[in-house]
C-alpha cells in the first residue's frame, strides 16, 4: 500500500510530489495521458508572475507571492531554465495609467517588492521597440519566465528518482475509501491503494471531486490562443510586456522566451469542451492585432507555430485547496498564475496532510538536484568535446535547428520520467521545437525511440493513443 496517491502528471501534481517524497512519503502519481505535462502545464505563457495581479487575502496572491521567490532556487535545483526578466504591464490611456497605480498598490499590499511606474521616457530606455500608443507602464523586477513543461518533467523525474512512482495511461475513474486509506481505480481495471489522495486533475479536478461526492465546486475550461515566432524574431525586448487590464478583460502578452523565441497570446474564451485546444483564425487574428499594439517591429512571418491551452477556472473565484473528506486534499481549479504558485502550493499541501494525521518528516537522503535535460546547444567547443569524448553519440546532431545530439535524445529516454512518444522527447530535449517543427529530425527520433522501446517503428505514436507515425512500410 502506498501512502498517497497523487492524481495528475500536471506542474502542480509533479511539484507535490516532489514535496512529498522529500518528506518521506511513499506515492505515487496517477497520469491519464502518455506523459506527464499534458495538460494546462505544456500550453501557458511561462511567466512567473510576481504577484501584483491577484487580490489581496486570496490564496492566488498568497501562493503566487511566495511561489515567485522559491522559483529560482528550485529550477537551480531541478535544471530548469528560468529567467528573471522582469515584467512591464503597458497602458495607453490616463484611464490606464489609474489602474496601473492601482496594481501597484495591491501588489505591495501582497508584499511584491522592485514595483515601479514609468513613463513612456522611461520605458522607451528599457524597451526601444515598445508600441508608439504606450504612454506608461507598471515595472515589476521580480517578474521571470521559466520553462512550464521542463518544470513539471524535472519535478517528477525528481520525484522518481527519489522513490515516486508514475503510472500513465491510468485515467482515474473511481474512488472508494476503505478504513485505511482510498482505493483509486484506472479505466482500464488498474487500482492503486494509497493511505491518502490529492486531487490535481486540473480542469477536470471537479469530476475527481465528484467521485468521492463532493459536488461544492465546478471547472470550466477557458482557452487561451498562442503564436510562437522564431528565435530570429525573439530579441526584440527582454521584459514580458502585458497589456494594462481593461473592462475587456487582462489582454495578451508579449515576452521573450527562456529558450530566445518571442511568444504572443493568449485570448480568453470560455468553452464547454474540456479537450478543446483549437487555435482559430479570429483568434490568432486577435493575438497579432494586440500584440503589435504593445511592441512594434514584430516580425510575424517568422511564426514557427500557433497552440493552445485550457485554463482550469473554478467557481469560487480562487484556487480550491483544502481538505475535501478525511487525508483528501483538492488542489484544483489551479489557474493562473499556477505556474508561479506551485512550490508554494506544494509546501501548503504538505502541511494540510500533516494537519490530517500523515506523519511526514524532512528525509536526510533526499537529493533535490537534477542535471539539466537540454544543455549541450549551449556549451562551449571544448565542454562540448568532452562530452563526445565520453560518448560519441553526443557528435551526432539530429535536431539541427536546435542543435540536439542523439547523445541527449538517449540520455532523455533513459532517464525518470522515461517519455513513450515523439512530443514526450520534444518537451525534455527540444528536438522538433525549432523553425523546421521536427520536419528534419521526426523519422530519426522515431527510430530512436523504436529502438530504445524494443518495438516496431510503427508503434511509435506522436503523444500516445493512436497517434502513430507511421501506418505501415512502403518498402521492407
Ligand atoms: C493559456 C494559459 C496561460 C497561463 N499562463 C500562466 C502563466 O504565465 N503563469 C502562471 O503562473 N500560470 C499560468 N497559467 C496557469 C498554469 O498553466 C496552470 O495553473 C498549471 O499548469 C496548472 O497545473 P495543474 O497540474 O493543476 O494542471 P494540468 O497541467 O492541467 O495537469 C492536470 C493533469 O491531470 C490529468 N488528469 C485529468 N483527469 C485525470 C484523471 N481522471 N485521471 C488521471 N489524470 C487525470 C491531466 O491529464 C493533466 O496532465 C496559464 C494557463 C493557461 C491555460
Amino acid at each position: 500500500m502506498l501512502d498517497g496517491i497523487i492524481i495528475g502528471g500536471g506542474v502542480i501534481g509533479g511539484m507535490i510530489a516532489r514535496e512529498l517524497t522529500a518528506y518521506g512519503a511513499r506515492v505515487a502519481i496517477a497520469e491519464k495521458a502518455n506523459d506527464v505535462a499534458m495538460g494546462a502545464t505544456r500550453a501557458n505563457s511561462a511567466i512567473v508572475h510576481a504577484g501584483f495581479d491577484a487580490k489581496e487575502g486570496t490564496l492566488k496572491a498568497r501562493f503566487n507571492v511566495r511561489g515567485s521567490q522559491m522559483m529560482e532556487s528550485v529550477c537551480a535545483a531541478l535544471g530548469v531554465k528560468y529567467k528573471r526578466n522582469g515584467s512591464l504591464v503597458v497602458g495607453f490611456s490616463e484611464e490606464d495609467r489609474a489602474t496601473l497605480a492601482e496594481l501597484k498598490a495591491r501588489g505591495e499590499k501582497n508584499g511584491v517588492k522592485e514595483l515601479v511606474l514609468l513613463d513612456r521616457e522611461q520605458i522607451l530606455k528599457l524597451e526601444p521597440n515598445i508600441g508608439d500608443g504606450v504612454t506608461c507602464a507598471l515595472r515589476a523586477g521580480t517578474g521571470a519566465i521559466v520553462c512550464p513543461y521542463e518544470l513539471c518533467v524535472a519535478a517528477i523525474g525528481n520525484a522518481m528518482d527519489n522513490g515516486a512512482e508514475l503510472y500513465l495511461n491510468f485515467e482515474v475513474s473511481a474512488i472508494e475509501r476503505t478504513d485505511k486509506g482510498y482505493l483509486v481505480h484506472a479505466a482500464d481495471g488498474r487500482t492503486l491503494k494509497g493511505g491518502f489522495v490529492v486531487n490535481c486533475a486540473g480542469v477536470y479536478s471537479d469530476r475527481i471531486a465528484a467521485m468521492i461526492g463532493d459536488t461544492s465546486f465546478t471547472v470550466i475550461p477557458r482557452r487561451g490562443e498562442y503564436m510562437l515566432l522564431d528565435k530570429a524574431a525573439g530579441g526584440i525586448i527582454t521584459h514580458t510586456v502585458f497589456r494594462c487590464p481593461s473592462k475587456m478583460g487582462k489582454g495578451i502578452l508579449v515576452s521573450p522566451t527562456v529558450d530566445g523565441n518571442l511568444l504572443l497570446g493568449p485570448t480568453a474564451e470560455n468553452i464547454e469542451d474540456k479537450t478543446d485546444v483549437r487555435t482559430t483564425p479570429e483568434g490568432l487574428a486577435r493575438v497579432r492585432l494586440q500584440a503589435g499594439e504593445q511592441v512594434k517591429n514584430i516580425d510575424f512571418s517568422k511564426g514557427i507555430t500557433s497552440f493552445a491551452g485550457l485554463r482550469s477556472v473554478g467557481s469560487t473565484g480562487d484556487f480550491i485547496i483544502g481538505v475535501a473528506a478525511p487525508r483528501f486534499i483538492h488542489a484544483a481549479g489551479i489557474e493562473s498564475p499556477g505556474l508561479s504558485s506551485a512550490p508554494a502550493i506544494a509546501e501548503y499541501v504538505r502541511e494540510l496532510l500533516i494537519k490530517e494525521g500523515v506523519a511526514l518528516a524532512k528525509r536526510a537522503d533526499f537529493d533535490p538536484h537534477r542535471a539539466p535535460m537540454h544543455a549541450f546547444a549551449y556549451m562551449t567547443s571544448e565542454e562540448k568535446n568532452a562530452v563526445i569524448e565520453k560518448d560519441p553519440a553526443y557528435a551526432h546532431v539530429i535536431c539541427r535547428c536546435e542543435t540536439v545530439s542523439e547523445g541527449e535524445i538517449l540520455a532523455a529516454l533513459r532517464q525518470n520520467p522515461k517519455p513513450h512518444d515523439v512530443d514526450g522527447v520534444k518537451r525534455r530535449t527540444r528536438s522538433g521545437m525549432g523553425r523546421c517543427q521536427g520536419g528534419f529530425c521526426t523519422p530519426y527520433i522515431t527510430e530512436l525511440i523504436a529502438k530504445e522501446l524494443g518495438v516496431d517503428e510503427t508503434e511509435v505514436t506522436k503523444f500516445g493513443g493512436n497517434s502513430r507515425m507511421n501506418i505501415g512500410y512502403t518498402k521492407k
